[in-house]
């Protein structure tokens, strides 16, 4: 019987079923195309002790990360999101010390690129192998492993202890938060700090990025069960923020119990918030499925309207979460003649279950399509910059989420 990956209770109600999904960083090689592929249940569960929004099928972390296609730095708004974070880590617990800062699934270093102008002592851990090379190609230097309470203990004792601890779009894809809190608490330095930031229940639910869930994401934050959490580890979340980046976040920042400093205001504030927006009630979470379910029925109908109506229509963006959407939606090579994206790593492959085309992004400007499906939303204002010359000589971008939109 599965349990909460947060209290480890039993009370566990699906709520919402995207199908049997393959892998959304399973991107394909032509030759690929014609072997089976492997698919999973994508069923969304809430936990009626702690209010935990979570994933039960858990897909072995050796074969979505060892290899991995998303390299953080390919865009320039995570770049620069991630140099604002490391200033305000800084400037709040850092400043003035040598310090040591240990980002755990550092990706190419994009974060640590940010501590570096500042004068603090940077380590990454990524357990992608090709991954972390970008990141010691680029001077960050990174442990090629998982990080886990023994790996933990080898850096304190070869480092000593971190001043801060940072997780960004990583916290949500660890199963076993357990050995991660054991780890983080034996690697802190006295009065260290857990930066952590993830997307946002709340945000997840205001803006319809239903997409965003897939086997990578098995944990869809709020602060009310991670108070919880963090204190059957003797440690205690004294601070959260919310940020825009991808659709909405929180930043949380937690140290040990006894040492770090009394909780600010806004935690009560966001408790209080969460509790008025029902974010601990199933009920919440099936009228957001209901809608998840009318999403798909408008998206498909609108382009197969276009569709009928002999236009041309691709999409923009090969996110991971781009093949949630395509695959639950079943849109496929028969709508969507292509998909351009930026990244290199993506050009040349297949998107999983859908087998649409991936190509760079001049594509689209040799062929003017009349639609671009916007899977990348997150990237809007940074992607329609770029592009405006597809709209100023005609062409559309479809908006799927927070609803199905046309954007002339
Ligand atoms: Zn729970």
């Amino acid at each position: 019987m599965p349990s909460c990956r947060t209290c480890h209770g039993h009370n566990l109600q699906c709520f919402l079923s995207l199908g049997r999904q393959p892998l959304a960083n399973s991107f394909l090689s032509k030759e690929a195309l014609a072997k089976p592929e492997p698919f999973y249940p994508l069923d969304v569960y809430f936990c009626s002790d702690c209010g935990l929004v979570q994933l039960v099928d858990v897909v072995s972390p050796e074969v979505l990360f060892r290899d991995y296609v998303y390299a953080s730095s390919s865009s320039n708004t995570r770049r620069q999101h991630h140099a604002r974070l490391a200033q305000e880590v800084f400037e709040r617990f850092l400043a003035g010390k040598d310090s040591l800062v240990v980002d755990i699934g550092s990706n190419d270093g994009c974060l640590l690129q940010g501590f570096r102008p500042l004068g603090v002592r940077t380590l990454g851990v990524e357990p992608a192998t090709n991954i972390a090379r970008l990141a010691e190609a680029a001077g960050i230097e990174t442990v090629n492993d998982f990080f886990s309470p023994a790996l933990a203990q080898r850096l304190k004792e070869a480092k000593g202890g971190a001043h801060a601890i940072t997780l960004t779009n990583v916290f949500a894809h660890i199963d076993d938060l357990d050995s991660l809190l054991t780890g983080v608490r034996t690697l802190l330095a006295e009065r260290g700090v857990l930066v952590i930031e993830a997307p946002y229940l709340d945000d997840l639910l205001e803006g319809m990025l239903w997409d965003t869930i897939y086997h990578e994401h098995l944990s869809y934050f709020s602060v009310g069960p991670l108070i919880p959490l963090f204190r059957r580890f003797g440690m205690e979340l004294f601070d959260v923020e919310r940020t825009p980046i991808d659709g909405g976040a929180i930043r949380i920042f937690a140290g040990r119990a006894g040492e770090s400093p009394p909780p600010t205001q806004r935690v009560g504030e966001m408790l209080a918030l969460e509790k008025a927006k029902g974010l601990s009630s199933l009920a919440t979470f099936q009228r957001f499925a209901a809608r998840v379910q009318r999403s798909k029925e408008e998206l498909r109908s609108l382009l197969g309207r276009l569709k009928a109506e002999g236009r041309r229509l691709a999409g923009y963006g090969a996110p991971a979460k781009g093949n949630t959407m395509l695959n639950y939606c079943q849109i496929g090579p028969e709508t969507l003649d292509y998909i351009v994206d930026g990244a290199p790593l993506k050009q040349g492959l297949f998107t999983p279950g859908t087998h649409i085309p991936v190509v760079p992004p001049a594509r689209m400007r040799e062929e003017r399509p009349d639609y671009m499906l916007l899977l990348a939303w997150n990237f809007k204002d940074e992607i329609m910059g770029r592009e405006r010359w597809f709209q100023e000589s005609g062409g559309k971008f479809i908006m799927p989420v927070p609803q199905v939109e046309v954007v002339a």
